[in-house]
């Protein structure tokens, strides 16, 4: 099923307890599009670079069924970037930096194949540009999930809450939860953010797992311990493109199947935090993440 994925590509500076990166590939969109691409291929992206973004790794997205019509490459601009530190329990983080570069006056423009566009991820960027994307649709999508964080609750809250009263599901992590919903109660939270607009709420919680908010209705995804977390950058919009994935594939958007969806977002988020970067989405198989999928129902059956 077609599946359009919107986002930054970018570069990033990462500060972990383990060690630096400097200037690595990342981005919402990256992650989303490499983790989508395990389920469901062409995957269609919607986002900018400058001319500074290597383009050995945008032929590797090619190649690994990302179409990259939908990407704009602006000539002696600079591609967006963000640095961030994790603290010792890798469950928080500060941003450092975000430079927005050719994100500033990003005005995406829809090829005609990505307007009739079956399940839509909105990732992580500009709420105007998401806007901008949900306009130029044909028709309504069957399931747009949408990805943010504080970032934008900041600095464009306005704008987001539009966005967000137009999408079926939003991903957000706990504290981003709090603080839209102004609830610490995390049920509060899902009982506000449903009168906001979206049926279904992800709350991603770190290393303790995610929770699937459904009006009243509730489901609960551990986190597979991990021998070795060594840099949860990029962790949550791998969930997404996971999650979206899976339902893409399945074509089915029922709750059950969100469940569903949500393990293999979450497998292949565990995947994600084991390397630097998006290293450890290069080379997975299906029988490698079906086999953590495994991991995941021995580790709560009982
Ligand atoms: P995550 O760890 O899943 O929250 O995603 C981290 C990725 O998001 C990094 O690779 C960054 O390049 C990207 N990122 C950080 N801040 C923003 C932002 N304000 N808007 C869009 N993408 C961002």
């Amino acid at each position: 099923m077609s599946l359009v994925a919107v986002g930054t590509v970018a570069f990033d500076d990462i500060e972990t307890p383990y060690g630096r990166a400097e200037k690595v590939v990342g981005g919402a969109c990256t992650y989303i599009s490499l983790a989508a691409s395990y389920f469901v291929t062409p995957v269609h992206i919607v986002s900018v670079v400058g001319d500074d973004f290597p383009s050995d790794m945008l032929e590797y997205m090619k190649r690994r069924g990302v179409d990259l019509d939908g990407l704009q490459i602006r000539k002696g601009e600079k591609s967006f970037f963000w640095a961030g530190r994790y603290h010792s329990n890798f469950n928080s983080r500060d941003t450092l930096d975000t430079q927005l570069n050719v994100l500033a006056t990003f005005d995406p423009v829809l090829p005609e194949s990505y307007r009739h566009a079956e399940y839509l991820m909105l990732g992580n960027l500009t709420p105007r540009v998401q806007l901008r994307v949900l306009d130029q649709l044909a028709h309504r999508p069957k399931l747009v999930v949408l990805d943010t964080m504080n970032f934008w609750m900041d600095s464009a809250l306005d704008d987001l809450l539009k966005v967000i009263a137009r999408v079926d599901v939003l991903t957000i992590n706990d504290e981003e939860a709090r603080q839209l919903s102004g609830e610490h109660s995390l049920l509060k939270a899902a009982r506000v953010i449903h009168e906001m607009g979206p049926k279904y709420l992800v709350i991603k919680k770190g290393e303790h797992g995610a929770l699937l908010f459904h009006h009243g209705q509730m489901f609960y995804a551990p986190a597979l311990p991990l021998a070795e977390v060594i840099d949860p950058t990029g962790a949550g919009d791998t969930f997404a493109g996971g999650f979206i994935g899976w339902i893409a594939k399945t074509n089915d958007t029922s709750f059950e199947n969100m469940k569903r969806a949500v393990i293999y977002g979450s497998a292949m988020a565990s995947f994600c935090v084991e390397q630097f970067s998006i290293e450890r989405l290069k080379g997975l198989t299906p029988v490698m993440i079906e086999h953590r999928v495994m991991e995941f129902a021995e580790l709560v059956k009982f």
